[in-house]
């Protein structure tokens, strides 16, 4: 078998090589913008054009029609106290660590940086835990970047390693989507460093139930048998997985996986991504068909991350019809209403 580093050189990443896949794309303008890298692996799941892999994986010219959304919705550089080093809630800090990813996601928050201007250099790292080891009040790194996963074993083992012997630091979380996009970066090697710096959880991002492979359910797999707890993310998409039985599919399918559906993202507003974007009550109505009618297990918190720098918002959950000082009123996932005396 290929290893990962040779899978990830045999990438789609010009207009020509796609072209010849696909006689009709041109994606030439568009990938002058915004980078484009499709590995075999993520190639190989498209089953045909449009479909929801795709979709997430091969550029539109949309992204060209949708100028007016900010470069930097989240305002990440503004609470930046360091390069790359987000300090927005008072005990955790989230910290790009990687400028690369396995695959560039049409619909990334971050797209304009990714591939291109984002760099993560060892003077950017050694800065990033200098401020974690002077900020006694931060007790929960997430590194992200780009994707931790791209590093090689070594400079992300050195990484995780310092920011382990930092005392204040009680939980490291690694954001990634490299079991999704490229399993085969998720060795037992791998898995036999990381295990040495518990506390350590995993962030893993699938969005559709396709993405769910042998080859991902074994990557997966591995994580769980290190003993990293796994938490998924996934961002709402028109197209992709904007109905009720996908999520619910997606959701009971990661769950035999070991991972715990933990944000479900409405889009961001972010440069090129427009035609991804669905109302928010898109989402109210998936929850409201998920919520109680499977495991709480599969049931993540549906949430936006505010533009502006607020940090996320829980959507929904309005299930108090109203409280007065003897009693209050609650409607279950069937409609029905339930009242009960409080105090
Ligand atoms: C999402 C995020 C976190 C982590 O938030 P949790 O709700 O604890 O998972 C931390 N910092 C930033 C900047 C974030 O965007
Ligand atoms: S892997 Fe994450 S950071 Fe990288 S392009 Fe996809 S969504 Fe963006």
């Amino acid at each position: 078998m290929n290893s990962w580093q040779e899978i990830l050189r045999n990438s789609v990443t010009t207009a020509e090589q796609l072209k010849a896949l696909y006689p009709t794309c041109d994606v030439e303008q568009v990938i002058r913008r915004y980078p484009m890298r499709i590995n075999p692996y993520y190639l190989s799941l498209i089953e045909e054009p449009g479909d929801p892999i795709w979709k997430q994986a091969v550029p539109d010219v949309c992204e060209l029609e949708d100028d007016d959304a900010p470069e930097d919705p989240l305002a990440e550089e503004k609470s930046s106290p360091v390069p790359n080093l987000t300090h927005r809630y008072p005990d955790r800090v989230l910290f790009l660590i990687s400028s690369q990813c396995a695959m560039y996601c049409r619909f990334c928050t971050r797209k304009r940086k990714v591939g291109t201007t984002l760099t993560a250099t060892d003077h950017t790292i050694a800065q990033g835990l200098d401020y974690i080891r002077a900020h006694p009040e931060i007790r929960d790194v997430i590194l992200s970047g780009g994707d931790p996963l791209l590093l090689s074993d070594d400079r992300l083992e050195n990484i995780v390693r310092e920011v382990r012997s930092i005392p204040h630091v009680e939980i490291i979380r690694i954001g990634t989507r490299v079991p999704c996009v490229l399993p085969q970066r998720v060795t037992a090697e791998l898995c036999a460093r990381l295990k040495k710096y518990h506390p350590l959880f995993f962030s893993v991002h699938f969005n559709h139930p396709r993405e769910l492979t042998p080859a991902a359910q074994e990557a997966l797999g591995r994580l769980a048998d290190a003993g990293i707890p796994l938490g998924n993310q996934t961002v709402l998409l028109k197209g992709v997985n904007d109905d009720g039985p996908t999520m619910k599919s997606l959701f009971q399918g990661l769950l035999r996986c070991r991972v715990k559906p933990y944000y479900l993202y409405l889009a961001d507003l972010s440069q090129g991504t427009r035609h991804f974007r669905t109302t928010m009550e898109k989402g109210l109505e998936i929850m409201r068909m998920i919520q109680g009618h499977t495991s709480g297990l599969a049931v993540p918190h549906y949430v936006v991350d505010t533009v502006g720098g607020g940090g996320k918002v829980p959507l929904g959950g309005n299930t108090i019809v109203c409280s007065t000082e003897k009693e209050f009123t609650v409607v279950n996932y069937k409609n029905e209403l339930y009242t009960m005396l409080q105090g």
